[in-house]
């Protein structure tokens, strides 16, 4: 689709081809909305922040400024997760998705394996809002539990509870600190607190997995989208975390090594 039909059927609220089929003249409030938008566009912001939604596996969400907007490479994250679950055989699987940002993750999962319960959580308020809403726009709201905490603070809250997941997944932020005033401006106009992965960029990972294998039941599995070039950091991670087997690497659509999962050892 081009931009111009994004912005037309967000103005108009119809699909593409009913852009074709049922042409309408736009009221005055619509070509005011329109003329915003690429006012909006043309200063730098995102196409998905300007209309307001995007598509993520399958499925519509809303989008804005209070979230990172999804990219397609976690559609590989997301597809993963679920063909595994699927594997496991198991009714209502546990899941917790760390950093929700605007739900995209926990709200497919949700949406396509019939019998599990999410815990989805995210430092920020606005992220938070935003993803119980898309639950909302995508009925799932009653598979998910949504928690405003710093994921920080929950990784340690949450080992104190018995209650374990099958299934632990996120998609940090990433990027090393110095890079940040680097990024494209594009890039920038998404939330820092999404995007800033510390001194190195792992400074997520390290938790994460290090937390996770307290969270995680006997042979539950560990999902993480990773940055350019960060497999020999984390891969030095795990191998300082003796609790995990089977990591292993998936490529995203151009080569790089994209997603890792490894699974707990039963002991
Ligand atoms: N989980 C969300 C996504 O994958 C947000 C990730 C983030 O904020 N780093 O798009």
């Amino acid at each position: 689709m081009t931009e111009n039909e994004l912005m037309l059927i967000s103005v108009l609220k119809c699909s593409r081809s009913e852009l074709y089929t049922e042409p309408s003249f736009l009221t005055e409030d619509q070509t005011r909305s329109l003329t915003r938008m690429k006012q909006d566009r043309l200063k730098g912001e995102p196409i998905q922040y300007v209309v307001g939604n995007t598509e993520f596996y399958g499925s519509e969400f809303n989008i804005d400024k209070r979230a990172l907007i999804p990219r397609p490479e976690t559609e590989i994250l997301v597809d993963l997760v679920v063909n595994k679950a699927r594997e496991l055989q198991k009714k209502d699987i546990r899941v917790l998705d760390i950093g929700t940002g605007s739900g995209i993750i926990a709200i497919s999962i949700a949406k396509n394996l019939r019998s599990c319960r999410v815990d989805a959580i995210d430092i920020s308020e606005g992220a938070i809002a935003l993803a119980k809403d898309n639950a909302d726009k995508n009925c799932v709201m009653n598979n998910i539990s949504f928690y405003e905490k710093d994921a920080f603070v929950f990784l340690k809250e949450v080992c104190f509870n018995s209650e374990k997941y099958d299934i632990i997944v996120s998609n940090p932020p990433y990027i090393k600190t110095s890079d940040l005033s680097t990024l494209p401006d594009e890039v920038k106009c998404e939330p820092v607190t999404a995007l800033d992965g510390g001194e190195d960029g792992l400074r997520f990972y390290r938790e994460i997995i290090r937390s996770s294998k307290d969270l995680l039941a006997p042979e539950g599995m560990l999902f993480l989208e990773i940055g350019d070039g960060q497999r020999p950091g984390i891969d030095d991670i795990f191998s300082q975390n003796e609790d995990y087997k089977e990591i292993s690497f998936e490529k995203d659509y151009v080569g790089t090594d994209r997603i890792v999962f490894a699974t707990k050892q039963s002991k």
